[in-house]
């Protein structure tokens, strides 16, 4: 049918080009265009391009303000606009509405879109016995399911994914061609006539009869422990409640006492053993389902071995089809724990998995649509009213950060534990999944298989490849093997400072209060206790730790009665007084590790934050020995008695040509002293904390003064720590400095390669 400019019945035609950016392909934002089409009588046609999604459209006045305000405010669930351009164009007089082929190479960013919860939809079809998917596992459709972790490369469509074997049903086929379906180009599209299945085996391989789901509960009800293959990789599974049956995972994974992640059906189960608040449950119940880290409940009937001397638990809501299956009974809750012994990378290809798994799971619960990249579960905590993301991957990983500005390709390969790898392309920053320790031969691996598999997908091949400065790093080695690529070295805590600036999109210059572990500093010791002055382009150092001898080296890390010794003697000038800690240490080890900081032997510098919270554990007789990083500074902030406690030590600044030093050695004596008086540990433990975040106020408006820079950053593996983190928060904002934080990308080392990538970046602007 013609029109005409003028409709007298339904007022003004006009046609309208509507151009979207953001991330909306592939997560069923043309059949949602359409959709909204037909619903507002609206003619033209919708296609994906390398910049998002292009429209016309043509109708009605009304009805085309109300077609984009649908596309504005009733949005696809993975779908986000970052810019929505209109211009008025020419009348082409159609009618029907379109969708079309899309024009050219898409954006590869655009194109691979992260894992997702199972939505609601597909959820009322699993438990809906009239449906044809009733209770089938890999229910999935545009709007949710695997994305990742089953892409083999682009362009993202059904041959490029793991379920390329699969041979669609008639039925599946009609709902994958037609737009107006739910399931539109849903390349992972599945249904219990054509799709992957489930199995349920025993250790040594053979089959189990009867229904895989209901036998696998049956047998977690029991107490045993299974192998369950998921998303990203295979989780081992154990009643939470049964104290006997997670006291033996423990044991047969060799894990002694890092926190088990568990799994709920839903928040009211949650609530049976963890506290959570309004901000924390929008957390568990986001698409990404992260494991929220949740104050335990006093009472719970939990197994306390799930989270020994720890005050939270991490909590994840289900995340796939599967986990509603099998969480669809009266369990509290399961222990969800990554398919590994202690230190290897997850499990996630089944022959593997029954292999190194034999020896810790009774039972496998699998299936054969094969997972293309391992992925782990994230980790978020809430901290100073934002969500901080402790371990960064599934449900997050690939999604971009926009940088201020498009950069050159660079490949940045981040530290060495906790790993993960960052490409940028134009102005995107796509920061891997989490990898892990590069120390273990498996993790390196699953780092060489990333960065390939990421420039595949992302169609990069960066000429730029940026390391840690630190010489011994696998990472670095691996850089040194790469000899076609023009290396940059980038010192770890500029580029903990630059992250957190990439992520705020900040190019200015800002005061970095990096505390940290441990890393690589330009003078050849370990750094960790930073203050910087810089941004991407650059940095100096401005203040720092005064350097305390880390006896032993590496050694020191594992054994923190070795740092409470050197900031000891330290404090003391060689003669401390006697603390309850130092009964537990043979006279002839303590002899020992005096003559070797007293001759320099094995004792490298350091002025790491970390170490000094180590040592204070140890002060305390929290900890001698750690069975996993990070431990004693965790346990020391779970030492904390409550938040009334606002004591501080005294503590030392001085001025060494224009660098703040920090100087413990008072805050150490006044610990010491607390000590000898039998203040509680948990006291003192806040007391140290707050002594921190006063000190940290000095130092910044120390640096303001001298710099005239008002912006302070905050970052480095320390301000995982939440009562420090909002401590110096509250005392910086007081003092009214403008305080950036982590929230999109870990401030530990897991977050270090998008600052690398950036800083490398500046240098070839
Ligand atoms: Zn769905
Ligand atoms: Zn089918
Ligand atoms: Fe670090």
């Amino acid at each position: 049918m013609e029109r005409t400019a003028r409709d007298s019945k339904n007022g003004v035609f006009l046609r309208k080009e509507i151009r979207i950016e953001g991330a909306v392909q592939g997560v069923g934002f043309r059949p949602f265009v359409y959709r909204q089409a037909l619903l507002h009588g609206i003619g033209g046609w919708v296609l994906n391009d390398s910049r998002g999604v292009l429209i016309e459209a043509e109708g009605a006045e009304a009805a085309l303000l109300k077609f984009i305000r649908a596309l504005r405010e009733e949005l696809p669930p993975l779908a986000s606009i970052t810019g929505l351009e209109i211009r008025e164009i020419e009348l082409a007089g159609e009618d029907g509405f379109r969708i079309k082929e899309s024009r050219e190479g898409l954006p590869p960013t655009a194109q691979i879109a992260a894992d997702s919860h199972v939505c609601p939809e597909c959820l009322a079809e699993l438990f809906d016995s009239g449906d044809r998917r009733y209770r089938y596992p890999f229910i999935n459709c545009t709007n949710c399911g695997p994305r990742y972790s089953l892409v083999t490369g682009i362009p993202y469509d059904r041959p490029k994914t793991t379920m390329a074997s699969f041979v669609m049903c008639p039925a599946c086929r009609r709902e994958y061609d037609d737009p107006a379906s739910r399931r539109f180009h849903a390349q992972p599209i599945a249904c219990p006539d054509c799709g992957p299945t489930l199995s349920l085996c025993d250790a040594a391989g053979k089959k189990v009869t009867g229904d895989a789901v209901e036998t696998a509960v049956d047998l977690l009800r029991q107490g045993h422990i299974l192998a369950v293959k998921g998303l990203g990789g295979y989780h081992l599974a154990v009643d939470a409640a049964n104290d006997g049956a997670v006291e033996e995972l423990r044991r047969r994974k060799a894990r002694d006492e890092k926190p088990f992640a568990l799994m709920a059906a839903d928040l009211s189960k949650i609530a049976e053993f963890a506290y959570f608040d309004d901000r924390e449950a929008a957390l568990l119940t986001s698409v990404e389902r992260p494991i929220v880290l949740l104050r335990k409940r006093e009472a719970n009937s939990l197994a306390p071995p799930i989270a020994p001397r720890n005050h939270y638990f991490g909590v994840m809501l289900p995340y796939t089809p599967l986990h509603y299956l099998l969480l669809d009974n009266e369990l509290t809750a399961l222990v969800m724990t990554s398919g590994n012994l202690s230190e290897e990378p997850i499990a996630y290809i089944d022959a593997d998995a029954g292999e190194r798994l034999a020896g810790i799971a009774d039972f496998f619960l699998t299936h054969n649509r094969p997972i293309f990249i391992r992925t782990d579960d994230s980790i978020v905590r809430l901290t100073a009213g934002r969500p901080l993301l402790l371990r960064r991957s599934r449900g997050y990983a690939p999604r971009p950060v926009f940088l201020p500005r498009p950069q050159k390709e660079v490949l940045a390969v981040g530290a060495e534990l906790k790993n993960a790898v960052c490409l940028t392309s134009g102005r995107q920053a796509v920061l891997s999944q989490h990898i892990g320790d590069l120390k273990n031969a498996e993790v390196f691996s699953s780092f060489e298989e990333t960065i390939e598999h990421l420039q595949k997908i992302l169609q990069v091949r960066p000429r730029i490849i940026v390391h840690d400065l630190h010489p011994d790093y696998y990472s670095t080695a691996y850089v040194r093997r790469r000899d076609d690529l023009t290396a940059i070295p980038v010192q770890h805590h500029h580029a903990h400072l630059a992250s957190c600036l990439a992520e705020n999109g900040i190019e200015e210059e800002a005061i970095g209060v990096i505390f940290d572990g441990i890393g690589y500093g330009e003078d050849g010791r370990i750094w960790g206790g930073e203050f910087l002055v810089g941004n991407a382009r650059g940095y100096r150092r401005a203040g720092h730790f005064r350097y305390a001898p880390m006896p032993g080296g590496d050694a020191a890390t594992r054994e923190p009665f070795r740092m409470a010794l050197s900031y000891l003697f330290q404090a003391f000038e060689g003669d401390p007084p006697y603390l309850p800690f130092l009964r537990d240490i043979p006279e002839s080890t303590l002899a020992l590790l005096r003559r070797m900081m007293d001759k320099g032997i094995n004792s490298p510098l350091t002025s790491s934050c970390g170490r000094l919270f180590d040592a204070v554990a140890a002060l305390i007789g929290l900890r001698h020995r750690v069975s996993y990083e990070g431990q004693a500074a965790l346990e020391l902030e779970m030492a904390i008695a409550g938040k009334k406690e606002s004591g501080t030590y005294p503590y030392e600044l001085m001025d060494r040509d224009g660098l703040i030093i920090f100087d413990p050695s008072a805050l150490v004596r006044g610990i010491a002293a607390e000590v000898v008086a039998g203040v509680s540990g948990g006291v003192i433990s806040a007391r140290f904390h707050n002594t921190l975040a006063v000190m940290v106020g000095a130092v910044c408006t120390e640096l303001r003064r001298r710099t005239g820079l008002n912006l302070a950053v905050l970052s480095g593996g320390v301000f995982q720590n939440r009562y420090l983190a909002e401590h110096v928060v509250g005392t910086l904002r007081a003092k009214e400095f403008n305080v950036l934080t982590h929230s999109r990308v870990p401030p530990n080392d897991g977050g270090l390669a998008l600052g690398q990538a950036w800083i490398a970046g500046h240098q070839f602007g």
